[in-house]
């Protein structure tokens, strides 16, 4: 007899994990090393400690260790706003009418609205150990940056932020959360740096992007004594940082008998997709499990469905390592009329090798499917999504309508990664009907293939 599911199931204070998961441990195909662009050689620890904090350096080249140590402060201040809660989605299961069972893992229960908050901690924390006074970093959407200047006010550092300009014009409230957390922002591109006046004499007018945000952040705190750059999704040591996601889904599953057949999320940079799934992956690459692991990515911005696996410029100015990853090319700007989200170029090289390895698949959506998705999932479930979330709540509900052709009680698990209430002009449009769809044709995908570094 199986024990009668909760509606949410929640951990104990005492049930939290207190290590992090490194996949990369149990991958017998390690994700490509970091290279230098300059030299084409593997970044050392003493290049990467010049751009991030040594611990986070040291996390960044770790392939080796499989557990890590979640600090005492980090895991006091997780206790804030963890454990998050497993929640069973009885109603969206009824209105499918569904034999599935749905569940989903939300992490929109902080300020800043997100999963963000899991890693920006752990990088503030760092940080301060070293003796820094501060970090710079990009934000496109917003939440990144919210998530990082309420890390750094706990840690009393000080946190600048080089916001997307299109974004910061079009999300004052989310400019104006992070200065009540007393990180200064700032529109990118900017004349406060080398490469934001560059970018500028190039293209006038312009309303940024996320490479470009990031080469700003990175010249700002390599040029600015006691700062270090700090990044939200696509490096390891993030991936790292959030496996707090998937280990406390597995601890709360695993009391319950629960084995999901399904474990489905959006990816960006695939940071809250790799933290999910991380011990299950483990669980696939030891043999011992066997899970389908489906990541979504919006039809416009493709890197995994259309990209090419290959070394790239993590950012515009190109002055980050070149890394190995599904590209679109880090001169990819994706549609203007993209509303949601899930715009870098490329994604993660833990989850853009486990893809190649056939360890997981992918599905891009368009955004009018995703925002149908989103809306019918509030009107059941109450959480109103982020739009980035709801990418992985359409593909959700597409295999729970599978199930109810098939017959199936498939167990479908996925990552519900925040809420929406900063995203209401897109609602907007997508409730007005001005909403529309664009997927890039091969011939708009070329230039930023064009764009790709020649490695020989
Ligand atoms: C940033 C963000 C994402 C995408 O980033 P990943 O690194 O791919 O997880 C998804 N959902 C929300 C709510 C976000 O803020």
């Amino acid at each position: 007899m199986s024990k009668e599911i909760p509606y949410k199931i929640y951990l104990e204070e005492h049930e939290m994990p207190k290590q992090w998961y490194n996949v990369r441990a149990d991958m017998k195909n390690k994700p490509a090393p970091l290279l230098n662009p300059g030299t084409k050689q593997p970044m050392t620890l003493e290049e990467l400690e010049h751009v991030f904090c040594t611990e986070l350096a040291k996390q960044e080249l770790d392939d080796t260790t499989p557990y890590i140590d979640i600090p005492e402060e980090i895991l006091n201040f997780y206790k804030m706003y963890r454990p998050s809660p497993l929640v069973r989605a009885y109603c969206l299961e009824k209105k499918l009418g569904t034999p599935a069972k749905i569940y989903y893992k939300f992490e929109g229960n902080n300020t800043s609205g997100s999963h963000k908050l899991n890693s920006a901690i752990a990088q503030a924390y760092y940080a301060k150990k070293q003796g820094l006074k501060g970090v710079t970093t990009e934000t496109g959407a917003g939440q990144w940056g919210t998530a990082l200047s309420m890390a750094c006010s706990y840690f009393d550092l000080d946190c600048k932020v080089y916001m997307v300009k299109c974004s910061y014009e079009q999300k004052p409230f989310r400019r104006e959360v992070m200065r009540t957390y007393g990180a200064s922002v700032t529109p990118s591109p900017s004349m406060e740096t080398e490469v934001g006046k560059k970018i500028l004499l190039e293209h006038p007018g312009t309303t940024g992007s996320l490479g470009c945000a990031i080469s700003e952040a990175v010249e700002a705190a390599t040029t600015t004594e006691g700062y270090r750059y700090v990044l939200g999704s696509v490096l390891s040591q993030v991936l790292l940082h959030q496996t707090v996601i998937g280990l406390e889904t597995k601890i709360a599953m695993d009391k319950y008998d629960i084995k999901p057949d399904i474990i489905i999320g959006c990816a960006g940079g695939g940071s809250n997709l790799g933290g999910l799934i991380s011990p299950f992956v483990g669980e696939k690459l030891r043999g011992e499990n066997d899970y389908q692991i489906i990541a979504v990515e919006p039809a416009s911005c493709p890197s995994l469905t259309r990209g090419k696996y290959a070394y790239d410029f993590c950012d515009t100015g190109k002055v980050c390592p070149l890394a190995k990853m599904y590209t679109l090319g880090s001169g990819f700007i994706p549609s203007a009329n993209h509303a949601g989200g899930l715009r870098y170029h490329g994604m993660s090289s833990v989850l853009s090798q486990l893809y190649d390895d056939g360890y997981m698949e992918a599905r891009s959506v368009e955004q009018t499917a995703v925002f149908a998705a989103a809306e019918q999932f509030a009107r059941v479930e109450g959480i109103l999504p982020a739009p980035e979330s709801s990418h992985a709540i359409k593909v959700a509900i597409d295999e729970a309508l599978k199930c109810k052709e098939t017959g199936e009680e498939k167990t479908i698990l996925f990552g519900l990664t925040g809420t929406g209430y900063f995203d209401m002009y897109a609602y907007e449009n997508f409730h007005n009907g001005t909403m529309s769809d664009y997927i890039p044709t091969d011939e708009d995908l070329k230039p930023g293939f064009d764009s790709l570094p020649k490695m020989d």
